[in-house]
């Protein structure tokens, strides 16, 4: 608990975070059809900062457009240049094929990227189609996060969760699930301990954090902003101002994030 007061009080006054509050879900750079101010490491950074935002985990928007390696090459270099503050996913088109396991090892073993972001609704491809089975064995193999837009249906990911236990499957945008017709995820996530609900979302849905709370548990749920390409102040309100817990708000804004990176590094961080 913030020795300043509730989160509530904090955000209240205008003043940043001091817990540990990890951004599952972010990007970074422009998008195609719209202008996207701050969209670089540094904007995002002051961003973060204004809010008490320690982490982004980031997936280049160009990444989950039309190609994957300048993408993959600006998230390596943001994580440089600002140590501690991004943790990488790298952007994965499985339909090419004979690309893929060469980018995941120059980005996880060459860049030290923790996960791998796949949007199959941009790349136009199913999550179960074996053009991705490369990606899953890899995954599986090094214990890696995959954040996907998203899942097929909660069908599909129940047989992924099954086949590869050592992957941990992020399911984004779940705090709008019953505006996009995912609520099968919900028993999902409650069922296997390697399907999260990641509440990144443009669209706020009253009440939702509550029910995904009361129906999941806060220890199954992590915070996302899809920050630069939605602004902060509308997933963090809703989490900030959710009638739950503030112990459960400090675990879905950080502290689950923070285990998931444990495990996947087998070794704990002081983050
Ligand atoms: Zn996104």
């Amino acid at each position: 608990m913030a020795i300043l007061g509730t989160l509530q009080d904090l955000a209240g006054r205008g003043m940043a975070i001091p817990d540990l509050v990890i951004d599952a879900h972010a990007h970074m750079g422009a998008w195609h059809n719209f202008f996207i101010p701050w969209n670089d490491a540094k904007g995002m950074i002051e961003e973060m900062d204004r809010y008490g935002i320690d982490i982004a985990c980031i997936a280049l928007h160009v990444g989950i457009g039309p190609d994957v390696v300048p993408a993959n090459n600006i998230t390596a270099k943001a994580i440089k240049d600002f140590p501690g503050r991004f943790l990488g996913y790298t952007c994965i088109n499985p339909r090419y094929k004979d690309e893929v396991i060469p980018e995941l090892k120059r980005c996880i073993e060459g860049f030290g990227m923790f996960g791998i972001k796949l949007h199959p609704g941009v790349h136009r491809y199913s999550v179960s189609s074996p053009m991705c089975t490369p990606v899953y064995e890899y995954a599986n193999e090094n214990k890696l996060p995959i954040l996907s837009h998203t899942w097929d249906n909660a069908k599909t990911l129940r047989n992924l969760a099954e086949q590869y236990p050592k992957i941990t499957f992020l399911v984004a945008h779940s705090s709008s699930i019953c505006a996009w017709g995912g609520e099968d995820y919900i028993e999902l996530a409650k069922e296997r301990n390697n399907v999260y609900l990641d509440i990144a979302s443009s669209i706020g849905i009253y009440g939702n954090i509550e029910r995904l709370v009361m129906e999941v548990g806060a220890d199954k749920i992590i915070y996302g902003s899809d920050l630069p390409f939605v602004a902060i102040p509308g997933q963090f309100g809703q989490l900030i101002w959710a009638d739950i817990s503030e112990e459960d708000k400090l675990k879905i804004f950080g502290l689950n994030m923070k285990s998931i990176v444990e495990a996947r590094y087998d070794k704990s961080f002081e983050l």
